[in-house]
């Protein structure tokens, strides 16, 4: 197969962590017989420098003529980088909002999956010895709050701030879809998250949920408001398959379930359109803490060009050989810096490694 591939690089660490998932397809191409064509393009704060703009029409055009773009991170540091003295739409985030509009990426999956090697590193499984949980989150990302009118002005001498949150039964119907057709192909169960005790919104949201499940027999639907899916899954995240819900709750439920695994650089994620095409990243940002000193853990990165080979280009036995690839990286010991185990002993027994030697271990094991 020949795949084209739009790459952001971005910001940060993303330059670092990109190569490294780039280094792994390279591999997967050489293993299986396949080709890739590489389409740089420019977004955030390193198109600011050279643009002026976080994203050009040009890159948006460069990544729609591509079949999936692979992402790094954008962003810098929002006390110290000069990007984030620029009006809000000229910030580098602002590029990854127009991306996704310009693209209708209404679709973000973020699993979150507790290796057994690594529970030392999560503190819930710590406290029960060994649980292992495999969940996905479906978050609608193009409707909302996000999205909705907005404006700050002064009402009657109070200034006054407000936020629109809309959702019309098109968007809810095809985000649940979405959900209902990944848990065929994985446990089988929806938990839909709304607060529909108190928002209208909610309330067509679990309305037009309920309506979808009737076309899936073999799935289980539940509810769970989102205050209580927030205590759930510290609890006892081992419930849940998949999770949808919209877009603001998705944003914070899914940084959750990327904590409770321990560490921010193992997890992926894919945002979709309704095509095949779909932009792949790191659900973490571009940590400009550690930029430049290859200690980046680049997992979550090359663990979202698996995902981009599953369901881009539906190459199942490619992306589980990445996947099984990282998991025996893991096993045999080889640690990026912030998945060294806290106890001394067991820190012992396992290899820190570079940014760069994590990706090389992975591509041995292919
Ligand atoms: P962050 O995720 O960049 O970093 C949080 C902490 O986690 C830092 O200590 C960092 O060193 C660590 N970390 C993150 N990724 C790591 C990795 N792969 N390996 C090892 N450690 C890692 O979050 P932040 O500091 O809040 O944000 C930094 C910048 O990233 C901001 O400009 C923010 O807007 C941006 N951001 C971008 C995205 C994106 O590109 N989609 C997402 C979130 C944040």
């Amino acid at each position: 197969m020949k795949m084209k591939i739009g790459v952001i690089r971005g910001d940060g660490i993303g330059p670092e962590i990109v190569a490294q998932a780039q280094k792994v397809l390279d591999r997967v191409c050489e293993k299986y017989g396949h080709s890739i064509e590489y389409t740089d393009i420019l977004m955030g704060g390193c198109s600011i420098d050279a643009c002026g703009v976080p994203l050009t029409d040009e890159a948006i055009e460069q990544a729609k003529n591509s079949d999936a773009v692979l992402m790094g991170s954008i962003g810098g540091d929002a006390a110290t980088s000069p990007w984030y003295r620029l009006a809000p739409e000229l910030r580098p985030e602002a590029g990854l909002l127009r991306i996704r509009k310009a693209l209708n990426l209404y679709a973000n999956l973020r699993p979150a999956y507790l290796y057994r090697e690594l529970a030392d590193a999560c503190p819930l499984a710590a406290k029960d010895g060994g649980r292992t949980f495999d969940l996905i989150i479906v978050r609608e990302l193009t409707g909302g709050l996000y999205f909705g009118d907005r404006y700050t002005k002064t009402v009657d001498g109070v200034e006054t701030a407000v936020d629109t949150l809309k959702y019309d039964e098109n968007e809810i119907r095809r985000i649940a879809k979405t959900a209902f057709e990944i848990a065929m192909k994985r446990g089988k169960k929806v938990c839909s998250v709304d607060k529909a005790n108190v928002l209208d919104t909610s309330r067509l949201w679990r309305k037009i949920v309920t309506e979808v499940a009737e076309d899936y027999p073999e799935v289980s639907l539940s509810h769970m408001y989102v205050d209580n899916c927030a205590m759930q899954l510290v609890l006892e995240p081992e419930q849940f398959d998949v999770i949808v819900t919209e877009n603001m709750f998705g944003d914070i439920l899914s940084d959750e379930a990327s904590m409770i695994t321990g560490s921010i650089g193992m997890l992926s994620s894919a945002s979709l359109n309704e095509t095949s095409f779909g932009l792949y990243e790191p659900s973490h940002g571009s940590a400009p803490d550690i930029a430049g000193k290859n200690i980046a853990n680049p997992i979550a990165t090359i663990l979202s060009a698996a995902m981009m080979l599953r369901y881009t280009f539906g190459l199942t036995q490619e992306a589980e050989a990445v996947e099984k690839a990282v998991q025996r990286t893991i096993a045999d010991g080889f640690r990026s810096v912030d998945l060294m185990p806290r106890e001394e002993e067991a820190a012992a027994s396992c290899t820190v490694q570079k940014c760069d030697e994590i990706g090389a271990r992975i591509c041995e094991r292919l």
